[in-house]
């Protein structure tokens, strides 16, 4: 794995600089065959890989990992598995994902969250307040509704018409301390995931679209990640996927990210791979990110090179302000190969299968 690092290393492009010249639409093709796709949608390719694997964004995949496993474990569906998965981190209190996040600026949790199946049944939630399980509420979308995508009061009275509690709208501690440190200068500065910096949301830092100072940690201490995207596939080789987050800190009220964007912050297809974003999501969305990296897959690139190569689109439309993000991919392909790519270093992910239960460190473009 590290020889394979450091030659990716070696072989990126040099400077960002020069990457930024190449002509916009070049992609990078990865080895590997043309597999045909002329199958039925949704349907398993006739080959049942060894091990259920699931993969998520992150640290705080570490303990979502083991939430899916016990699916997993048990023969469960790679569905169910990555909804318990990241049910964990919405659980976790004062954590970066869920109603203990940061808020909006005007002082409001508000959560997005998707999932997506193995025969394209999908489900999402947007700008829902007081629920703590925006995921649950995105597979009842799916599996209830005839819609993909309930947001705002709307998807909150879905929720509770299926039952699930209206909680008080409290701040957490952690997001309390963060939002009135925030209100102080009450900048609008919506900028994500740069872990590399040593600044901080409160100092000096590379600037945004917004003019924005890059928060790599917030007052409290804790990165600024305010999502977990997972991927996974079950033992009968069945692909599913899941993203839940409270978008960026202090984000404008009613602002939502890639997550809940079928195709964006999230895509799977069975016949090819499962994939999730994170980062700033408005420069996933405006190159459907996801979706994208499955399309590399189904090239024939690796899940590395599916992800390496969106992240390059990503760098070709931001020119010069892409110093200024961070934006990333973690894909799964059918044969169970995972991979990663970023565009600023400091990203991994959690890889939990039969052998493994670990953080890989994912290379960058920057
Ligand atoms: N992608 C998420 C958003 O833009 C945030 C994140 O990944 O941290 O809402």
């Amino acid at each position: 794995m590290s020889n394979r690092r450091s030659f990716l290393h070696s072989s990126l492009l040099g400077s960002l600089g020069i990457f930024l010249t190449k002509k916009a639409g070049a992609v990078t093709r990865g080895p590997g065959d043309r597999a045909s796709h002329i199958r039925g949608i949704g349907e398993v390719p006739g080959r049942v890989p060894g091990h259920p694997v699931v993969i998520s964004t992150w640290d705080t995949g570490l303990a979502a990992n083991k939430g899916a496993w016990e699916v997993l474990s048990r023969n469960g569906s790679a569905l169910d598995a990555v909804e318990a998965g990241v049910k964990v981190t919405e659980s976790s209190v004062n954590c970066c994902v869920g109603l203990g996040a940061n808020p909006d600026r005007d002082g409001y949790v508000t959560l997005d969250a998707s999932i997506m199946d193995h025969q394209f049944n999908c489900g999402s939630v947007a700008f829902l307040e007081r629920i703590k399980h925006p995921i649950s509420v995105a597979r009842r979308v799916m599996e209830k509704t005839p819609h993909v995508l309930l947001v705002g009061v709307g998807a909150q009275q879905f929720a509770i018409a299926e039952g699930f509690p209206l909680e008080d709208g409290k701040l957490s501690e952690d997001a309390k301390k963060s939002y009135e440190q925030w209100l102080k200068k009450s900048e609008y500065k919506p900028v994500i995931n740069i872990e590399n910096t040593k600044s901080s949301a409160f100092g000096a830092a590379p600037s945004n679209d917004w003019g924005a100072a890059a928060p790599a940690r917030l007052p409290n201490g804790k990165w600024n990640h305010d999502t977990i995207g997972m991927v996974a596939m079950d033992a009968s080789g069945n692909l599913s996927g899941s993203v839940t987050t409270s978008g960026m800190g202090f984000k404008m009220r009613g602002r939502v990210g890639d997550s809940p964007i079928i195709g964006a912050g999230m895509f799977v297809d069975n016949e090819v791979g499962a994939v999730a974003a994170t980062g700033q999501g408005e420069d996933v969305i405006r190159m459907c990110g996801s979706h994208a990296v499955v399309e590399f897959m189904r090239q024939g690139m690796s899940p590395e090179q599916a992800c390496k190569a969106a992240v390059e689109r990503i760098a070709r439309i931001k020119k010069e302000k892409a110093r200024d993000i961070q934006v990333a991919f973690i894909a799964l392909n059918k044969k169970g190969e995972h991979g990663a790519y970023a565009l600023q270093k400091g990203f991994s992910y959690a890889l939990k299968n039969n052998n493994e239960e670990r953080m890989v460190e994912v290379n960058s473009l920057i």
